[in-house]
């Protein structure tokens, strides 16, 4: 134990993409695999998760009451 932790420098490399959905599949699976054996991006990929559930859930709560109502006037009805 050296007491400091080491960058990995795959986590910028694959954890972005992988958290934003933008790899194809076998870029996902070693993103996946990376995660499994490397402690700092799975430590990194569970800070960006909740990061980004708190982010969308703030956004969602940003939406007033009359904003909400006023894009639910502007859906057109089916009949
Ligand atoms: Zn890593």
């Amino acid at each position: 134990m050296t007491g400091f932790e080491m960058i990995c420098e795959k986590c910028e490399e694959l954890l972005q993409p992988y958290l934003d959905r933008e790899l194809d599949d076998s870029e996902r699976h070693e993103a996946e695999s990376h995660l499994a054996d490397c402690g700092y991006c799975k430590k990194r990929y569970r800070f960006e998760e909740s990061l980004r559930r708190y982010v969308r859930s703030a956004c969602a709560e940003e939406m007033s009451p009359e904003l909400k109502a006023r894009l639910a006037a502007l859906r057109t009805p089916l009949t």
